[in-house]
């Protein structure tokens, strides 16, 4: 899929909005949903998305959608630190297949880094559903 397109309301993320597909939930308030995900590039990647959004990326966005996306991204980045202490921490967001992305709703991925552990490929080995609740429960402890 290009940049250009029509929102598909059966895209993953559209059904963990609506419950029809689970996710380790990190943090929800009225605009934005944050959550694990479930093919992490490190232990404690967490996706941000807008809940009341038609958008499939940065450029489709209402300007005004993107200040409280962007006030979520902040929480969730300050709760990862707090929960699990990384060295750094990556805050990207795809725009387009060529660009990497897969999912065609608008997201934020926040990837904590440790100093000598190499970022796993994205999209690769699928996480243990029961460590990521548990990670995205120690996450959520540390939301303010
Ligand atoms: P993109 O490649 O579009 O920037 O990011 C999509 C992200 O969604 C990828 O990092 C991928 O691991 C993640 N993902 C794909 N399918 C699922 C899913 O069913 N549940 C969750 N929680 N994450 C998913």
């Amino acid at each position: 899929m290009s940049l250009d397109g029509t929102y598909d309301d059966g895209n993953i993320f559209a059904k963990i909005l609506r419950g029809d597909m689970p996710a380790a939930r990190v943090f929800e308030d009225d605009h934005v949903f944050a959550f694990m995900d479930a093919f992490p590039q490190a232990r404690g990647h967490v996706l941000v998305i807008p809940k009341h959004s038609r958008a499939r990326n940065l450029l489709d966005e209402e300007p005004e959608r993107l200040a409280t996306l962007m006030q979520g991204v902040q929480r969730v980045t300050r709760a990862v630190r707090a929960a699990l202490s990384p060295d750094g921490i990556v805050v990207t967001q795809f725009n387009g297949a060529p660009a990497g992305q897969t999912v065609y709703h608008l997201h934020v991925h926040v990837i904590p880094r440790w100093e000598g552990v190499a970022l796993g490929r994205h999209g690769a080995g699928m996480a243990d559903p029961e460590e990521l609740k548990a990670l995205a429960a120690q996450i959520a402890a540390q939301i303010s």
